[in-house]
């Protein structure tokens, strides 16, 4: 069976977004808000290192289609990079700028979306100070994200205190600026889950609602694996295809994907779930009756890894193509983005210090 597809990718053409973690009559509400513009979204990267495939496809592509619809705040987390980098915060503060211009070439336009600094707004640290009054730290290790977190970074009893509360500094992130939609990946719904905790309870003691909870908005592809199948593509892992890859470092990655390793010839019957050409596929190939058919051609046997790897790799070779180009641009001009990251977070600042002050009366800490 000859399978064919008319591909032609766009930076542009995203994906519709997906609510998954609503129910519909919650998404039937979302869309009215969505209408009227009342919601307000927040999302954030560390700045732990550039930008990769599972940005983009996790939360980046749903950014862009946001910021024509909604009031969208974008948090480049240095702070919260440091957490588990104190000892190294050069890569932190070397990756500021990386991340902004990874943000410009995916079509974050400056001019609809804020981009701000989290170390350059200092309400974010004060709110996190009054909220860590509020949580336990029971509850803090409970936190399934984080549990893992310790876990796979080996910190044992020598966790940096930063690195357990960093939910709590992303509940301040996310109230500083009244936020009611983040886009996240999976693995960042336990901090949704505890920032609403927190807002409850301090409007608890405010006596009013003077937060706003916040709902997660989940891509249709909340967690894209490494190459090796192995973990989650993430900076710290090392195990990413960066937004800047060059030609030969996505054929070299799509390459040694891990596929089927009971599929050894052409003809032999194949394993579509677990297979990361696959996983992959879905999620960057726009034409999904064509990948559909190739499934079930790889099922049945007579598709080989080669083939369906060919047709990955061009995939994400036209995808890539006008970011690493946009990207190229954007980062050889330092000014530019340093002028774009100031504007918005000196905007930042102010809608930030107006939600301090109203938390800060709810504390009864107003007396001048
Ligand atoms: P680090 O390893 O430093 O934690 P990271 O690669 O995990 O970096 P973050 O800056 O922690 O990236 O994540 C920013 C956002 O991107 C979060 O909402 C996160 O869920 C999402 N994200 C990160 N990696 C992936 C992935 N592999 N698939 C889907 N979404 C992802
Ligand atoms: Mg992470």
């Amino acid at each position: 069976m000859q399978v064919k597809s008319n591909f032609k990718p766009n930076v542009k053409c995203i994906d519709s977004v997906e609510v998954n973690c609503l129910d519909k009559q919650e998404s039937v509400q979302l869309a009215t808000d969505l209408s009227t513009k009342k919601e307000k979204v927040l999302t954030g990267d560390r700045a732990t290192g550039q930008l990769h495939l599972g940005h983009y496809v996790g939360s980046l592509q749903q950014r862009v289609k946001l910021q024509d619809m909604y009031h969208q705040t974008i948090l480049v987390a240095d702070m919260q990079g440091l957490t588990d980098n104190g000892h190294q915060p050069q890569k932190v503060a070397s990756n500021i700028l990386n991340v902004v211009a990874d943000y410009l070439a995916v079509g974050i336009d400056p001019l609809k979306t804020r981009i701000c600094l989290q170390s350059a707004i200092p309400a974010l640290a004060e709110l996190t100070m009054y909220y860590s009054n509020l949580v336990s730290i029971s509850r803090l290790e409970r936190n399934p994200t984080v549990k893992n977190e310790i876990r796979s970074k080996s910190f044992g009893r020598s966790i940096p205190a930063g690195f357990l509360t960093y939910p709590i500094s992303q509940a301040a992130d996310i109230t500083a600026f009244n936020a009611t939609l983040v886009p996240v990946g999976e693995d960042q719904l336990p901090m949704l889950e505890q920032t609403n905790e927190i807002v409850r309870r301090l409007n608890h003691i405010a006596g009013s609602a003077i937060l706003t909870e916040c709902k997660p908005l989940l891509s249709k592809v909340s967690r894209l694996p490494s190459t090796d199948g192995l973990s989650k593509m993430s900076k710290s892992m090392g195990n990413t295809i960066m937004l800047s890859a060059s030609e030969r470092e996505i054929t070299k990655a799509v390459k040694s994907m891990y596929t089927d390793p009971g599929h050894l010839r052409v003809e032999d019957t194949g394993k579509v779930e677990g297979n990361v050409v696959f996983t992959y596929l879905d999620a960057f190939h726009p034409d999904i009756d064509y990948i559909l058919r190739l499934k079930e051609q790889y099922r049945c046997g007579g598709l080989g890894d080669g083939k369906t790897k060919k047709i990955l790799e061009e995939c994400l070779q036209e995808t890539l193509k006008p970011i690493r180009e946009r990207r190229a641009m954007f980062i050889d001009d330092k000014a530019q983005l340093i002028d774009i990251l100031k504007r918005g977070t000196e905007q930042a600042q102010e809608e930030s210090n107006r939600v301090l002050t109203s938390v800060k009366q709810a504390f009864g800490l107003n007396l001048f």
